[in-house]
């Protein structure tokens, strides 16, 4: 499974907001771009205004950052998004948020996107009491999702809890069992419910061309 394995902290000054890529880190006075708001690179403080196609383009980048995801499956997921009923780019962000990563970052096992990745890839996370380690899988409604036992009292996992809840990352479409380390999907999460600053009509105008 292809990644992007390089410096992050440049992807929130390229699109000039914070992505939460880091977790604590976003947080606190380390932020790379609270000392340099401005675009990495050379050219970074002189660039011209973005065209229409620009802002689309960045928009759509933004999403894929924040998700951690590469082009060929960005474009895959919109491509089942815009078969559904309903608002595509709305459809779009909810199948990102159902991904086995994102769903394991709102319980808040993990600090991060990429080491909710981390957890499910090297198999600590399973689906229905089964070991699942495919990042990209798609929970369904009712799905219990849990975690290893031998994780269960790793200060990293617990601390991470305390702070996504602090941080507000546990989301209302789950149900969270904490001291069983348990969590239940209870509903495709809605457009409000999702807390991410993007404008997802942008990236469907852009697929739209
Ligand atoms: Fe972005 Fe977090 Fe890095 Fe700040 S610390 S630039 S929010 S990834």
């Amino acid at each position: 499974m292809a990644r992007y394995n390089g410096a992050v902290c440049r992807f929130c000054r390229r699109e000039g907001v914070k992505l939460f890529l880091k977790g604590s880190r976003c947080l606190s006075a380390k932020c790379a771009i609270d000392r340099r708001a401005y675009p990495p690179g050379e050219h970074g403080q002189n660039r011209a205004k973005a065209s229409e196609y620009g802002l689309q383009l960045r928009e759509k980048q933004k999403v894929k950052r924040i998700y951690g995801i590469l082009e060929r499956q960005f474009r895959k997921t919109f491509k089942l998004a815009a078969r559904k009923k309903g608002n595509t780019g709305q459809s779009l962000l909810a199948s990102l948020e159902m991904r086995l990563d994102s769903v394991v970052y709102h319980i808040g096992w993990g600090a991060s996107r990429s080491e909710a990745r981390m957890l499910v890839s090297h198999g600590h996370i399973l689906v229905n009491g089964k070991k699942l380690n495919i990042p990209s899988y798609s929970c369904k409604i009712n799905d219990v999702i849990s975690i290893s036992s031998n994780l269960q009292s790793s200060e990293r996992i617990l601390g991470n809890f305390r702070d996504a809840e602090l941080r507000g990352v546990v989301s209302s479409w789950l149900d969270i069992d904490k001291n069983n380390f348990k969590a239940t999907v209870k509903d495709i999460p809605q457009r409000d419910a999702i807390n991410i600053l993007i404008a997802e009509n942008l990236v469907v105008e852009l697929y739209s061309r």
